[in-house]
C-alpha cells in the first residue's frame, strides 16, 4: 500500500462520481496548479478557468491536451483557496455520465500535470488545511455509507462539527488540567498545598464523568455505524425461517417441515425505527456429520458471540422450561428475547412462568400475531435512543481512545492520592490521556492514524 504523505504541494484529481452510467460523471482537479491544469483541458469562447471568477462556472469543451482531440462537453466550476471542499485552489469539470468518458477525461487532466488522488485523499487534504476535524472527516464516509435516514441523520450531525466540539472541549479542559499541574513541578513539594490536588483531583472526576457519557453513546453509533447484528436461533422446525421472512414481508429463507432445511446462515438486511438490523438467522447449534452443515454450525456459533441481541425460539405446546434449558449455554439474558412460536396452535396463551426472568415474547411466524411487539422489544433490547433524539454516538475507533484517555485519567487521580510526590508520574499519565482525546478529533495525529482513517475512503472522496 502506497504511504500518503502529510500535506504536500501536488496537484490531485480522480472521478468522484461512481462507476456507470449516469447522468453526469464529476473529475476533481485538487492542488496548487488545479486551475494550470484546467486550463490545459478546457477548450471554449471566454477566458481560460485560471482567469475566471472564483465561485462560477461556465460550460466548455473538454480536450486532449495534447491533441487537442474533443473528448466530451460539460460544466467547469472554479474554486479558489480556501474556499473549496480542500480548502486549496479546486476545478471540478462534469461531463456526461458513463465509464469511457469520465475515464478519458481524467486521463486528460492526468496528462495535463495533475497525478491521480489516492483513497480519501480529498477529504484528507481538507483535515490537513483545517477545513474539517478528524470526525467530521470520519462522518463523510459515515454519511456515503448511511444505510438509514437515522444513520444519516447522525452522520449529518457529526459532519456539522457535534461530536467534535463536545470532544475538542473535552480535550482542551485535559490539556489545560495537564498544563496545570506540569506547572506544580517548579516547586518545592513541600511548598504544593494539599487544598490544590484537592481541586485538581475534584476537576478529574468531573472530566472524568463527561467522558463516561460520551462512551455510553458508543451503543449508538455502533448500531447505526455497523447495524445491530440480531441472530435468531433455535432448534430445528421451531419456525426461525419463518420468522425471518415474516420480519422481511417476504420469501428469502426456505421454509420446510424437514428438520435440518436450513444448512447456512442467512443475512438479511431490515430497518427499524431507522435502525439497520443484520438479521441472521442460523443453522442450529447441532453436531452433525455433514461436512457442509458442520461448517454452517461453526459459523453460526461465531455470530452468536457477536451478536447484539438473540432472538431465541421455543415452541408454544411443548413444554417450554425443557426446550429452554435446551438453549444454547451462554445466551445472555439481558440480550435476548426469548420468541415462543407457533402461539397458533395452543388453544390459550401459553402459560410463561417456566420462562420467569426472561423477556418473552409470544408469536405465531405463520399467522403473524405478535409481530409487532416483538419489533418494538427488539428496539428497545438493543437499548437505542428513542427515535428522532438525534444523539451523535461515538465509533469504536472514539470508544477505543476514550477508554485509554479514561484509564490514564483514574491512574493520574491514584497518583495525586499519594500526595505531591506523584505529581510527575500524574502528569505524564495525563498527558498520554490528552493525546489520545487529541487524537479523536486530530489535534493530535500522525501519518499511520490518517492512512487508517482515510484508506477506507473511496478514491475521488
Ligand atoms: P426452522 O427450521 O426453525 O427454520 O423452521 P421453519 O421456519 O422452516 O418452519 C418449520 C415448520 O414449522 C414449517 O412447516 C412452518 O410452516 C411451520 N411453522 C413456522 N412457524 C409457524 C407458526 O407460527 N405456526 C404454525 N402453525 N406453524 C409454523
Amino acid at each position: 500500500m502506497m504511504r500518503a504523505m502529510s500535506l504536500d504541494d501536488t496537484t490531485i484529481a480522480a472521478i468522484a462520481t461512481a462507476p456507470g452510467a449516469s447522468g453526469v460523471a464529476v473529475v476533481r482537479i485538487s492542488g496548487p496548479l488545479a486551475l494550470a491544469v484546467a486550463d490545459r483541458v478546457v477548450r471554449g469562447s471566454g477566458p481560460p478557468p485560471s482567469l475566471r471568477r472564483p465561485g462560477t462556472f461556465h460550460h466548455a469543451h473538454l480536450a486532449d491536451p495534447h491533441t487537442g482531440a474533443i473528448l466530451d462537453d460539460g460544466l467547469v466550476l472554479v474554486f479558489r483557496a480556501p474556499h473549496s471542499y480542500t480548502g486549496e485552489d479546486s476545478v471540478e469539470l462534469q461531463g456526461h455520465g458513463g465509464q469511457v468518458p469520465a475515464r478519458r477525461l481524467l486521463e486528460a487532466v492526468l496528462a495535463a500535470g495533475a497525478r491521480p488522488a489516492e483513497a480519501g485523499e480529498f477529504t484528507r487534504r481538507a483535515f490537513l488545511n483545517g477545513r474539517l476535524d478528524l470526525t467530521q472527516a470520519e462522518a463523510v464516509l459515515d454519511l456515503i455509507s448511511a444505510r438509514t435516514e437515522r444513520a444519516a441523520a447522525a452522520a449529518q450531525a457529526q459532519l456539522d462539527g457535534a461530536l467534535g466540539q463536545r470532544l475538542t472541549a473535552l480535550y482542551e479542559r485535559l490539556a489545560t488540567l495537564c498544563a496545570d499541574l506540569e506547572a506544580l513541578l517548579d516547586f518545592d513539594e513541600s511548598d504544593v498545598p494539599e487544598s490544590l490536588l484537592h481541586t485538581l483531583d475534584a476537576q478529574l472526576t468531573d472530566l472524568h464523568a463527561k467522558i463516561d457519557r460520551q462512551l455510553a453513546t458508543w451503543r449508538e453509533g455502533h448500531l447505526l455505524r455497523e447495524g445491530a447484528l440480531v441472530v435468531i436461533s433455535g432448534a430445528p422446525n421451531v419456525g426461525k425461517s419463518s420468522l425471518l421472512n415474516a420480519l422481511l414481508g417476504r420469501a428469502r429463507a426456505i421454509v420446510s417441515a424437514t428438520p435440518g432445511t436450513t444448512r447456512d446462515t442467512l443475512e438479511e438486511g431490515l430497518a427499524l425505527e431507522g435502525l439497520p438490523l443484520r438479521l441472521v438467522d442460523t443453522a442450529g447449534l447441532r453436531e452433525v456429520a455433514c461436512p457442509i452443515e458442520r461448517e454452517g454450525v461453526a459459523r453460526a456459533r461465531e455470530l452468536l458471540e457477536q451478536a447484539d441481541l438473540h432472538l431465541h425460539l421455543i415452541e408454544a405446546g411443548s413444554l417450554l422450561a425443557s426446550q429452554l434449558a435446551a438453549a444454547p449455554a451462554g445466551l445472555p439474558r439481558d440480550r435476548t428475547l426469548l420468541v415462543v412460536n407457533k402461539c397458533d396452535l395452543v388453544p390459550a396463551s401459553p402459560d410463561l412462568a417456566p420462562l420467569a426472568g426472561w423477556t418473552v415474547v409470544p408469536i405465531s411466524a405463520r399467522v403473524g400475531t405478535g409481530l409487532d411487539r416483538l419489533r418494538q422489544a427488539l428496539v428497545q433490547a438493543l437499548g437505542a435512543a428513542p427515535a428522532g433524539a438525534h444523539e451523535v454516538g461515538i465509533s469504536s475507533r472514539h470508544r477505543a481512545e476514550l477508554q485509554l484517555t479514561s484509564g490514564r485519567i483514574e491512574a493520574a487521580r491514584a497518583m495525586l492520592a499519594e500526595g505531591p510526590a506523584g505529581i510527575v508520574l500524574a502528569a505524564g499519565a495525563l498527558r498520554d490521556g490528552a493525546e489520545a482525546l487529541g487524537r479523536i478529533t486530530g489535534r493530535v495525529y500522525s501519518d499511520e492514524l490518517l492512512d487508517r482513517i482515510f484508506s477506507r475512503f473511496c478514491v475521488g472522496k
